[in-house]
């Protein structure tokens, strides 16, 4: 039997062993540790539907073990998040380069 073709009774297909898949490298340094780290959204208020008060949304992200690097997969849709901040001109002043 094919291990791959396995599936866990679901019914919803193969299972997948990750394990014999190349592993994600940090497109930085190549290292293929990451680590969870918390980045925090500010949601205005208004669009979270809690009046004026802006709310901090806490967003898990992966981040290279070795040289804090944000894997490429989140960084991508981080930008989209700070575009969206730039062209609704909401905060300029909050803004700042994204170091960790
Ligand atoms: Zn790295």
């Amino acid at each position: 039997m094919n291990d791959d073709l396995m599936n866990g009774g679901l019914g919803r297909g193969p299972v997948i062993n990750p394990l014999k898949y190349p592993s994600v490298k940090c497109d930085n340094c190549g290292e293929e540790l990451f680590e969870e780290k918390i980045i925090l959204k500010k949601i205005p208020g208004v669009i979270a539907g809690n009046g004026t008060e802006d709310i901090n949304y806490p967003v898990p992200v992966l981040v290279c073990a070795k040289c804090k690097t944000i894997e490429k997969t989140y960084r991508d849709l981080l930008e989209k998040g700070n575009k969206y901040q730039e062209n609704n001109e909401v905060s300029k002043s909050q803004q700042g380069g994204l170091i960790i």
